[in-house]
């Protein structure tokens, strides 16, 4: 299907849906000749046709533009979805390229409160095995160590393969294996490749990538 059959099938169905919830509320809800307990039945069965109103309405681009409603908020004219509202749900297509949100960067100068106020996104994915997790937020103050210190404007990225873990933010790249396997979960040392005895340097399975005026172009490691 093209996307103008898409938006074509996705008008009828929600059309036949907005006609049964019509049905439902006009007949059923607020009739005083039925029970207070059959009225809970409609009333549940509206609920459920509202829920599938909110699925319907997430394959909705609202494409066709908003129309001012009675308490002047703007409803799209193929789905009624208020304009602004938050979505509980995410849609994905089974096919092809699974997009989710934008690229979220720091977007403000400030320092905030609290970690909570800085947050631009904090969302984790479990993609097929992989968990992928992008943090974003501005600067805030955190009570880290007992001591008020600023945290800085950032974007993390994070994914964990396995026992192996890649840590990606504004200023540093850093690769993490093993940690599950280590049984003595003692010191972690760190050094330039310069700084370690050729000797040692031997134990570490590490390829570097450059180019003829020797600037560092990556690195590979053999598992
Ligand atoms: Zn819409």
């Amino acid at each position: 299907m093209n996307s103008g059959q898409i938006k074509k099938e996705l008008k009828k169905q929600l059309n036949a849906l907005f006609k049964s919830m019509d049905f439902v509320s006009k007949n059923f809800l607020n009739n005083e000749k039925i029970s207070g307990r059959e009225s809970q039945v409609f009333f549940n069965i509206y609920q459920q046709l509202g829920l599938a109103w909110e699925f319907l309405g997430l394959q909705c681009r609202h494409r066709d533009g908003y129309k001012r409603t009675r308490d002047k908020k703007e409803a799209c004219k193929i789905c009624g979805k208020i304009r602004g509202t938050d979505d509980f749900y995410i849609l994905l297509p089974k096919k092809g390229l699974k997009k989710l949100g934008v690229k979220a960067n720091p977007n403000s100068k400030r320092t905030f409160e609290n970690k909570k106020d800085a947050e631009i996104v904090n969302d984790t994915i479990n993609f097929y095995g992989a968990v992928v997790n992008v943090d974003v937020h501005n600067s805030y103050k955190s009570n880290l160590f007992d001591k008020g210190i600023n945290m800085a404007a950032e974007r993390i990225f994070n994914v964990k393969e396995d026992n192996i873990e890649c840590h990606i933010d504004n200023h540093l790249i850093h690769i993490r294996l093993r940690d599950r396997d280590r049984k003595s979960k003692g010191k972690r040392y760190g050094g330039f490749p310069w700084e370690i005895k050729k000797e040692n340097l031997e134990h570490f399975p590490v390829i570097f990538d450059f180019d003829e005026k020797y600037k560092f172009l990556g690195l590979t490691i053999l598992k």
